[in-house]
């Protein structure tokens, strides 16, 4: 059994990754009280019915009051807004995180509203699914994944440990950053992936109907797996984007480059520069399932006859 890490754990927003982390946090014991709260009252009594929090309010200034640790789970662009609400009621000592996937404009946003007596320590998981909600988390979403936190520079160095003692405790590795690397990093490894899978799945639905049609027959050939991505949450992702413009930006920048150089290699008929080219991506592959973060399975092991992976048996 893991040790109690904290008093009183507060999680704002009870999706995907605000259930989960409330769910990790009973099963490994870390919180001797965990206190959720989402703006939706239908998330709210649906938490009550699962079960996975001591506490379940309306309200986030509810949440937080008396936490040791507040982890705010809301999309991005909410994030400014929930630290004003509960930024005057932290208590001396109190570490106010965040999931967020950008974090220099979330560290930007909170950063305003916490007293100078808390701590704004943001982190964000890199782990999830195209999944939404308090029914969708699952306590093992955060194992053997990594979690990178991003405390500003002056950040009280006890507060950063005791944050990434809490992830650990959920199962993550942790790495420590500066916002604006992580923001880099991100943009090609994340923002863009997603960008690209939105950008090629709204171009089959803009094809003729009979080829459409044809496309989701034939999916298996790739297609599929930009479908699953392109699923994700629209709310979500459209603040990931605009939170985190100029990194994106440029990351969309190079793929163009690269991706006409390849143009003019099928254009040209340059079949050594192509089989070069794909010689290192599958090298970067192999590495990724070496590191342990991916299955070699062909569905990229997360869908198993429409469920998740953690309802697989
Ligand atoms: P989600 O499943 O849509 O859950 C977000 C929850 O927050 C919803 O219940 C939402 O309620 C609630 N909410 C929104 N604004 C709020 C506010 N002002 N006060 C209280 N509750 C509020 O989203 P998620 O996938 O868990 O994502 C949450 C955060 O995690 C995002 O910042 C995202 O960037 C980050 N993240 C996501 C993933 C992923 O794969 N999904 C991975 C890593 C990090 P409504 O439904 O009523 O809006």
């Amino acid at each position: 059994m893991t040790r109690v890490l904290v008093q009183r754990l507060a999680i704002i927003g009870a999706g995907l990754i605000g259930s989960s982390v409330a769910r990790a946090a009973r099963e490994k014991h870390l919180a001797a009280s965990v206190v959720v709260a989402d703006a939706d009252p239908e998330v709210c009594e649906r938490v009550r019915e699962l079960g996975f929090a001591d506490v379940v309010s309306q309200s986030a200034a509810f949440a937080a009051e008396g936490a040791d640790v507040v982890i705010v789970c809301v999309p991005v662009g909410a994030s400014g807004a929930v630290a004003e609400e509960v930024g005057p009621v932290l208590k001396h000592g109190a570490i106010l995180s965040d999931v967020g996937s950008v974090k220099g404009s979330v560290l930007d946003a909170m950063a305003l509203h916490v007293p100078a007596h808390a701590h704004l320590i943001p982190a964000h998981p890199v782990a999830g699914t195209e999944f939404s909600g308090p029914d969708a988390g699952f306590a093992s979403l955060f194992e053997n994944r990594w979690c990178i936190v991003t405390p500003p520079e002056e950040a009280h160095e006890a507060a950063v440990e005791k944050l990434c003692a809490l992830w650990q405790g959920m199962g993550a590795n942790v790495e420590v950053m500066s916002a604006q690397h992580h923001d880099l990093v991100l943009a090609i490894t994340s923002h863009v992936p997603h960008l690209i899978a939105y950008n090629i799945v709204g171009t089959a639905a803009h094809l003729e109907e009979t080829l459409t049609s044809e496309v989701i027959k034939f999916s298996a050939g790739g297609f599929r797996d930009f479908t699953r991505i392109a699923s994700s949450d629209p709310t979500m992702w459209r603040d990931v984007f605009l939170s985190n413009r100029e990194a994106v930006l440029e990351m969309l920048g190079r793929f163009t480059e690269d991706l006409t150089a390849l143009q003019r290699a099928i254009r040209y008929g340059d079949g050594q520069a192509l089989f070069e080219h794909f010689t290192r991506t599958r090298a970067i592959r192999r590495s990724i399932i070496e590191q342990g973060q991916e299955t070699a399975a062909p569905d990229f092991g997360r869908l198993a006859a429409g469920k998740p992976k953690h309802e697989q048996s």
